[in-house]
């Protein structure tokens, strides 16, 4: 292959909350970089992700979902997801097959619209939806806007997701491979590790939580024995919180840091010890300064 045939390029994933953007990262990655649950707003920083084909890179661009901010961190992630469309080479636009096509769609896709980013709409969570139903609905979205092509996919059991990665490779303009072939993610290590962790929080614990939640990997050492120390606190807004993510003499805390600690494992492939805290941060959302210390860059 020569270099002039190579394709290369960035890609972002946007879509509404929950739509399932971050499962398909994960799913066209074969591994797992994003954190994903059934609440929306799951994924707070731009996350990237690296796919390397023989004779293409594609990097894509896990975004927040963009909805309605109601707090600096709200506003924080829909900036991130807006500046990402004016970034990229392509737009992977993520609707779902079993709800309607409705006002929070049509208002990112009038933002896509306004970036002139040349998109491809995925319509996700076709598992969801019987077959007959997909021709009339991309009959349907076709009329929305001039997308270079519409893919049905289930991010989940991953049907129909080669074919998405080859219209996204044939829509990219050459160029080189901008990554290591061996790059999957740009996340370091501690944010992995972090991001593992909140996502457990957020499987085990109620809806009044986990929104309140940052977890923060403040160590990450291999020691002798390929075991792999780690501390992380988990920082939440209010006393009765920390209550629940404690538990019943410390029961949830454990729970989380074991799941957490089998991922971790499974992902570093070394043993791990978890040493797991829960700290109260009152309004830690609103405050620049400690969204910055959590990790959330509002520049
Ligand atoms: P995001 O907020 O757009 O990143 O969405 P997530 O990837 O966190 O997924 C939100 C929810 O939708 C999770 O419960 C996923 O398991 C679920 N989900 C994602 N893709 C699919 C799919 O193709 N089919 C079904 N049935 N569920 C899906
Ligand atoms: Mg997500």
């Amino acid at each position: 292959m020569t270099e002039k045939e190579h394709r290369s390029g960035f890609v972002s994933i946007v879509g509404r909350p929950n739509v399932g953007k971050s499962t398909l990262l994960n799913r066209l990655l074969g591994r797992k970089v994003a954190i994903v649950s059934d609440r929306p707003q799951t994924t707070r920083h731009r996350i990237l992700g690296v796919l390397t084909l023989p004779g293409a890179q594609v990097i894509f661009l896990d975004t927040p979902g963009i909805h309605k901010p109601r707090h600096q961190l709200g506003e924080y992630m829909v900036k991130v997801a807006l500046r990402t469309l004016r970034e990229v080479d392509l737009t992977l636009f993520l609707a779902e097959a079993h709800t309607p096509f409705g006002a929070g769609d049509g208002f990112i896709l009038e933002r896509i619209k306004e970036a002139r980013t040349p998109a491809i709409l995925c319509i996700n969570k076709t598992d969801l939806v019987p077959k007959s139903s997909l021709l009339p609905l991309i009959d349907d979205l076709r009329s929305k806007h001039g997308f270079l092509a519409i893919v049905p996919v289930s991010a989940l059991t991953g049907e129909n997701t080669d074919r998405l990665v080859e219209e996204v490779v044939a829509h990219l303009p050459p160029g080189p491979r901008y990554y290591p072939p061996e790059t999957v993610t740009d996340q370091p290590e501690q944010f992995v590790v972090a991001e593992l962790i909140r996502e457990k929080v957020l499987q085990l614990t109620r809806e009044e939580v986990p929104h309140g939640v940052a977890v923060v990997a403040e160590e990450v050492t291999p020691r002798s024995g390929e075991l792999l120390y780690i501390r992380a606190v988990i920082y939440t807004e209010r006393e009765s919180h920390k209550g629940i993510l404690v538990g019943q003499g410390g029961q949830m805390l454990k729970k989380i840091g074991q799941l957490a600690r089998e991922e971790i494992e499974a992902l570093f492939g070394s043993r791990v010890y978890l040493d797991l805290w829960v700290k109260v941060k009152p309004n830690w959302r609103r405050e620049e300064a400690l969204l910055r210390r959590f990790g959330y860059r509002t520049e």
